[in-house]
């Protein structure tokens, strides 16, 4: 039997104080989460917008919720009134979406621009090009209700640790060069989402400031039976 707490407490004591903690509770109901709640744990993440929306209204308000999966702009509005950051912002039109919808309600929602880091071709994510393209467009100029503070990204699946830590290291290269030519005055931008259970410590020494776990909390998530894509 895994003990939730035990863990938490464990993962705590490993990692520098500045580094932010996203306990990722996607397949996880509303009591496990709440164990790790009651330990005092405020900031969860959910990669399922349904999922996201009716956890949110069966747990306590001052749960700061992350949404870190593929968001789709259709879905957006769902999500826009109570998130407390979107890690997975993954293309122009999504930003856009976001900033439309938290206008509309008059919120302002935090961001961070998904990169595409990993050698795999699965993994969502913008290029340093795209990125480039997006920040340096009259679209984004015209965007009031949103903020990007960083980047977020996903190494490959792999006990390759040199290749997994020259991943991380362009996210962080890739974010030193988008902070200088975009955010350079701007201390808001300044957070680095990446680090799983399986690379966090990796990801740490490259610079994350925002870890986002599961497994090494809850154990091996159980596998659905009908997995959709
Ligand atoms: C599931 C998930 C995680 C957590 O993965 P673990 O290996 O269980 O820690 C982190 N980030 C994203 C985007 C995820 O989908």
């Amino acid at each position: 039997m895994m003990n939730i707490r035990e863990n938490l407490e464990l993962l705590y004591r490993s990692i520098p104080p500045y580094v932010q903690v996203i306990v990722v509770s996607k397949t996880q109901g509303p009591e496990t989460i709440k164990e790790v709640y009651s330990a005092g744990h405020r900031a969860f993440g959910e990669n399922k917008v349904q999922e996201l929306t009716s956890k949110a209204s069966a747990l306590p308000a001052d749960i700061r919720w992350h949404f870190i999966g593929h968001l789709q702009t259709n879905k957006v509005r769902l999500i826009v009134p109570f998130i407390h950051m979107i890690h997975s912002i993954d293309s122009l039109k999504l930003l856009k979406e976001v900033d439309k919808e938290a206008g509309r309600i008059d919120r302002m929602v935090t961001c961070l621009l998904q990169m595409h880091i990993a050698t795999e071709e699965t993994k969502f994510g913008l290029d340093l090009q795209e990125i480039f393209q997006i920040l340096g467009s009259p679209d984004f100029k015209t965007m009031s209700h949103i903020r990007i503070h960083g980047l977020m990204g996903m190494a490959t699946f792999t006990d390759n640790e040199g290749l997994v830590r020259q991943e991380f290291r362009s996210l962080r290269d890739n974010f030193m060069k988008i902070k200088t030519k975009f955010f350079p005055h701007d201390t808001e931008f300044n957070e680095l989402s990446m680090g799983m259970s399986g690379d966090y410590g990796l990801a740490i020494e490259e610079g994350s400031t925002m870890i986002r776990i599961g497994t090494a909390i809850f154990g091996e998530r159980l596998k659905p039976l009908n997995p959709v894509a």
